[in-house]
C-alpha cells in the first residue's frame, strides 16, 4: 500500500468535516448517509492511520473521532464508516470478498482436516471459527461497512464459508472422537476373565463370635452388658462373692496375684466380681451379662489354659425365684445348642449362690438316644454340662447392700472355650489362643 500523501490524516483537525457529527456517533447513521453509500472494496490489509486512507475525496473522515480510516471505495461519494466495534482496525471490508473468503475457508479447512487430537481441534476451532480474532468473525464485522445492495451477497458468502469451516470441524470432530474412543476401549480393556486380586478376609475370632452370639440372647431378654477390670481386687474376687480369706474354696481357684504382694490385686479368677461391682453402682432391679476374659494358674494342656473367657449373668429383683433361672437358663443353652434341647439342673454348690445347681443341657449328637452311641461329644453321657448356677446368696446381697428380705436373684455362669469346643467339636483348647487365622476361618468370617 502506498503511503499516503493525501489528507486522510484522522488526527488533522484543520480540515472541516460535514460528517464528522455522524461520523462520532451512531454507526448505523453513518451507515445510511449518502456519502457512505457507495461500496467498499479495498483488499488491503490492516490499515494505519495516515496510509491507508488515500482518496483526497474523503478529506472529512480525518476528523472522525475514528483514528482508521480503512481504505476508502475508490469510487466517488462512496465512503464506509469505521469500525462499529471500537476497534477499526478489524474492519476490513475486503475481507468479504469471495477470493479471500476462499482462502480462509481453505487455510480453516486444511488446519482443522490436519488436526492431530481433540485439544488442537477444540483451538483451532476458537482460531478459525469462533474466537474473536478468527477471519470470519473479523470479515462479519465488515458486513455492516458494506452498501446495502452488496450485503446481502456478501452474508451468503460469508454464511457459506462459515458453513464449510463448520462442516469440516464437525468432520474432524468425529473422526477425533472416534479415534479416542476407539483408543480409549484399547487402552482400558479390562478381562474379565482375570482372576482378581483377592485380599484375604480375617475372621473374627470364634470365643468372641460365642460371646457376641450368647450376649444378643440375653439383650433380647431385656438384659443390659456389665464388663468391670481384669486385675482386680481381692474384696470385689472373693470377700464379697462370700469367699471369705480362709474360705477352703478359694484354693481351688489358683489364683494369680499381682505384684506388690499386699496390694490386694489379683488376675479375676471368674467374671463374678463385675456382678458385685453391678450391684454397687446400679439402682435395682438389676439385669445384667457380663462376658470377659478370666485367669487362673492352670498348666496348659488339650483342655486347661491359664486364660479362658466366661460369660455370667445376674438377674436381682422383688420375687424372683428358681423358676425364672430355669427358664432363663432354658433359654440360655437352646441358643447354645440348639432349640428343643432339655435341660436339668444337679445339685451343687458354689459359695455365692444358695441353693446352687449345675446345668445340663440334652446333647445335641446323640440327645441321649443308645442308638446314636457311642456318641463324642458327651461320651455316652446324654447330657452335656453347660455351666454352674444358683440363687443369690444372701450374704452376697447383704456385701452388696442389697437388702435380702426384699430382693432376691439368680446367677449363673459358663465357660466360653468348653461352650465353643462342644459346639465345635474342637479337641484342643489351644487353637483358641494360638492365634492361626486359619483356625478362625474354619467358623466363618462372620458369626
Ligand atoms: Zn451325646
Amino acid at each position: 500500500m502506498p503511503p499516503s500523501t493525501q489528507s486522510a490524516d484522522p488526527h488533522r483537525s484543520d480540515v472541516p468535516d460535514p460528517s464528522a457529527a455522524s461520523a462520532g456517533g451512531d454507526p448505523s447513521s453513518r451507515r445510511t448517509g449518502p456519502e457512505h453509500a457507495g461500496p467498499v472494496r479495498p483488499s488491503a490489509d490492516r490499515p494505519e492511520p495516515g496510509s491507508a486512507a488515500s482518496n483526497s475525496a474523503v478529506p472529512d473522515r480525518a476528523a472522525s473521532e475514528r483514528t482508521e480510516p480503512d481504505r476508502p471505495d475508490p469510487r466517488p461519494g462512496s465512503q464506509r464508516p469505521s469500525s462499529q466495534r471500537g476497534d477499526p482496525a478489524s474492519v476490513d471490508p475486503g475481507a468479504l470478498g469471495p477470493d479471500r473468503l476462499e482462502q480462509v475457508r481453505l487455510q480453516a479447512s486444511a488446519a482443522i482436516a490436519t488436526a492431530g487430537d481433540l485439544d488442537e481441534l477444540a483451538a483451532l476451532r476458537t482460531l478459525h471459527l469462533d474466537g474473536r480474532g478468527a477471519p470470519l468473525a473479523l470479515a462479519r464485522r465488515a458486513l455492516g461497512a458494506l452498501p446495502p445492495p452488496e450485503r446481502a451477497e456478501a452474508g451468503r458468502r460469508h454464511n457459506a464459508a462459515t458453513a464449510a469451516i463448520r462442516a469440516a470441524y464437525e468432520a474432524r470432530l468425529a473422526e477425533l472422537t472416534a479415534e479416542r474412543d476407539a483408543r480409549v476401549l484399547v487402552e482400558e480393556r479390562v478381562d474379565v476373565t482375570l482372576p482378581g486380586t483377592r485380599r484375604p478376609l480375617g475372621a473374627r475370632h470364634p470365643l468372641s463370635a460365642l460371646s457376641d452370639h450368647l450376649v444378643d440372647v440375653f439383650v433380647a431378654m431385656g438384659y443390659e452388658v456389665a464388663e468391670g477390670p481384669e486385675a482386680e481386687h481381692d474384696w470385689f474376687n472373693f470377700e464379697a462373692l462370700n469367699l471369705g480369706p480362709d474360705h477352703p474354696a478359694r484354693s481351688s481357684h489358683d489364683t494369680l496375684y499381682v505384684d506388690p504382694v499386699g496390694s490386694g490385686l489379683l488376675l479375676r479368677t471368674h467374671t463374678s466380681p463385675v456382678q458385685i461391682r453391678t450391684l454397687l453402682s446400679r439402682p435395682l432391679p438389676v439385669y445384667v451379662v457380663c462376658p470377659g476374659r478370666t485367669y487362673r494358674n492352670d498348666a496348659v494342656d488339650a483342655t486347661h489354659s491359664p486364660v479362658f473367657g466366661q460369660l455370667e449373668g445376674l438377674a436381682v429383683d422383688e420375687g424372683i425365684t428358681m423358676a425364672d433361672l430355669r427358664g432363663t437358663l432354658e433359654v440360655f443353652a437352646q441358643a447354645l445348642f440348639g432349640s428343643g434341647l432339655a435341660t436339668r439342673l444337679r445339685p451343687s454348690y458354689f459359695p455365692f449362690t444358695e441353693p446352687s445347681a449345675e446345668l445340663d443341657v440334652a446333647c445335641f449328637a446323640c440327645r441321649g438316644e443308645p442308638a446314636r452311641q457311642p456318641c463324642r461329644v458327651c461320651s455316652d453321657e446324654g447330657w452335656i454340662e453347660v455351666g454352674g448356677c444358683g440363687m443369690v446368696d444372701p450374704n452376697v446381697l447383704v456385701a452388696c447392700g442389697v437388702d435380702p428380705a426384699r430382693y432376691s436373684g439368680f446367677a449363673f455362669g459358663m465357660g466360653l472355650e468348653r461352650a465353643a469346643m462342644i459346639r465345635h467339636d474342637v479337641h484342643e483348647i489351644r487353637d483358641f489362643v494360638d492365634g492361626d487365622v486359619r483356625f478362625g476361618l474354619s467358623f466363618g468370617t462372620g458369626n
